[in-house]
C-alpha cells in the first residue's frame, strides 16, 4: 500500500489511485537500476502533496509580486540556507522547475543567439542542454562538443584546453548523463580561467555523491553549478543552481523573470527536506554504499564478459557496450524489464548505431542502494542480468528471474509502500 496512503485519492478517484497504487507496486517488486532515479523518503512525498501546492509567489523571499508570503518565503529561506551549507556555496537558486530549465537559466544568462559554448557531446555522455542539436540550446547558439578518448572512455582534459583556446566559448559546461568516472573539476576551471570562460558543472547526476562526500565538490571551481534535486540526491522532481556572489544576480534574473513564472512551493519545501536528509550523517553513508555497489556490480559484470566503457566506475552509473553480446541496447533493456530489472538502452561513445536503438545499456545503483542492497548482492544482479541478455526470448526464463528478483526484494523494504494487510 502506497505511503501516507491514499484514501481520499482512492474516494474521489479509484481508477487514479488504482493506478499509483500499481506503480508503487511496480517500484517495490522491481531492481530499480535507471540511472538518474531514486526512492524519496515519505518525509519528501509529504511535504510534495501539501497545501504549499496552492500558492503563487512569482518573485524571490522579500520582493514577491503577490501578497500571503508569510510562510512561503521562509520556506523558501530555509531551503535556500540548506543549500549553500550543504555545498558550501555563496549563493543557491531552488526554484529551477527541473533540470533543462536550470541549464536554460545559464544559457540565458551568459549567452546571447548564436554566441559559442563548449560542452561533452551527448553521445559521449552529454546531456541534451548541453547544446543537442534537437535541443533549443543547440538550435540558437553555436555548441561546441568534447569527447571521450575512444581506448579510454574519459574525458580528454588536452581536447578540451585545444577546443577552448581555438573557440574562445564564452561558457564551458562540464559533466553530463553518462559519465562513469570522476570529472575533474580542478583541470576545467584552469582552461576556463585561461580563456576567460564561464565554467558551469552540470552535477545533476551526482549531487548526491557530492553532498555525501563520495565525488568531488565543483565548489570553488565552478562559476556555476546546477543539479537536479531527484536523482542520487534523492528529493523531489526539482533543480537548484547553485552560484559564486559575482553570478548570483545574472542566474536569478534568468530564472525570473527570464524563463519562469510561479517557483512549485511544494516542490521547494520538499528540496528542503531532502536537504536536511542529505546534511546527515547517515547520508554520508548511503553515498559511500552507492558507489561500492557500483564497483561491486561492475566487477560482476566484468566477469562475465560484459563491456564497460572506460572500463569501470567511479561513481553510481555503469555505462555497458553489449556489441560483444550480440544484442542491441533496445532489445536487450525490453527482456531485462521483463525479467524485473528495470534500466534503459543507451548510446554508447562512438556508436555505430541510432541513438532509438543504440548499442548500450546505462545503469545506477542510487534506488538499490536506497533500498538497502549492498556488495553481497551485486553477483546475484549481474547474474539476473547476464542470464535475463542470454534469454531475451525465452519468457519463461526470464518470468523465472523476475520471481527471483521479487523474492530478493521482498527483504528490502521501499519508502513510500509497505505490505499492510
Ligand atoms: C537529468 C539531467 C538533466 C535534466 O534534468 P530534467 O529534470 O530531466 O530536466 C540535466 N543535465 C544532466 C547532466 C542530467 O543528467
Amino acid at each position: 500500500m502506497h505511503q501516507p496512503p491514499l484514501s481520499h485519492l482512492s474516494a474521489a478517484d479509484p481508477d487514479l489511485a488504482g493506478l499509483i497504487e500499481a506503480e508503487a507496486r511496480r517500484q517495490h517488486d522491481k531492481v530499480r537500476l535507471i540511472a538518474s532515479e531514486n526512492y524519496v523518503s515519505p518525509a519528501v512525498l509529504e511535504a510534495t502533496g501539501s497545501v504549499l501546492t496552492n500558492k503563487y509567489s512569482e518573485g524571490y523571499p522579500g520582493k514577491r509580486y503577490y501578497e500571503g508570503q508569510q510562510v512561503v518565503d521562509p520556506i523558501e529561506e530555509l531551503a535556500k540556507a540548506r543549500a549553500r551549507e550543504l555545498f558550501g556555496a555563496a549563493h543557491a537558486n531552488v526554484q529551477p522547475y527541473s533540470g533543462s530549465p536550470a541549464n536554460l537559466a545559464v544559457h540565458l544568462a551568459f549567452l546571447n543567439p548564436g554566441d559559442t559554448f563548449l560542452s561533452l557531446e551527448l553521445a559521449h555522455g552529454g546531456h541534451l542542454t548541453h547544446g543537442s542539436p534537437v535541443s533549443i540550446t543547440g538550435k540558437w547558439l553555436r555548441p561546441v562538443h568534447y569527447g571521450v578518448g575512444r581506448e579510454t572512455g574519459r574525458v580528454d582534459m588536452d581536447q578540451v584546453r585545444d577546443l577552448a583556446r581555438a573557440e574562445r566559448p564564452k561558457v564551458i559546461f562540464c559533466g553530463g548523463t553518462a559519465i562513469p568516472r570522476t570529472i575533474d573539476f580542478p583541470a576545467f576551471a584552469e582552461v576556463a580561467r585561461e580563456v576567460g570562460a564561464v565554467l558551469v558543472a552540470d552535477i545533476a547526476h551526482i549531487a548526491g555523491l557530492v553532498a555525501g562526500g563520495a565525488h568531488p565538490s565543483p565548489v570553488g571551481y565552478a562559476d556555476v553549478i546546477t543539479t537536479t534535486t531527484h536523482k542520487t540526491l534523492r528529493g523531489p522532481r526539482g533543480a537548484m543552481i547553485l552560484t559564486t556572489e559575482e553570478h548570483a544576480t545574472a542566474i536569478d534574473k534568468a530564472i525570473f523573470p527570464g524563463l519562469q513564472g510561479g517557483p512549485h512551493n511544494h516542490t521547494t519545501a520538499a528540496i528542503a527536506v531532502a536537504l536536511k536528509e542529505a546534511a546527515q550523517e547517515d547520508f554520508k553513508t548511503y553515498a559511500r554504499q552507492i558507489v561500492a555497489n557500483a564497483r561491486a556490480l561492475a566487477a560482476a559484470l566484468t566477469a562475465r564478459g560484459f563491456d564497460l566503457v572506460s572500463g569501470g566506475t567511479d561513481n553510481h552509473l555503469i555505462l555497458i557496450d553489449l556489441t560483444n553480446k550480440d544484442i542491441a541496447g533496445k532489445p536487450a533493456a525490453k527482456a531485462l524489464d521483463r525479467a524485473g530489472i528495470e534500466l534503459n538502452f543507451n548510446t554508447v561513445p562512438f556508436d555505430p548505431r541510432k541513438p532509438w536503438s543504440p548499442s548500450g545499456i546505462r545503469l545506477g545503483t542510487a534506488a538499490i542502494t536506497t533500498r538497502g542492497l549492498t556488495e553481497e548482492h551485486m553477483a546475484f544482479v549481474a547474474a539476473s542480468i547476464d542470464q535475463a541478455i542470454a534469454a531475451a526470448d525465452d519468457e519463461a526464463t526470464l518470468d523465472k528471474i523476475a520471481g527471483e528478483i521479487r523474492e530478493l526484494l521482498a527483504g528490502f523494504p521501499m519508502p513510500g509502500w509497505a505490505a499492510t494487510p
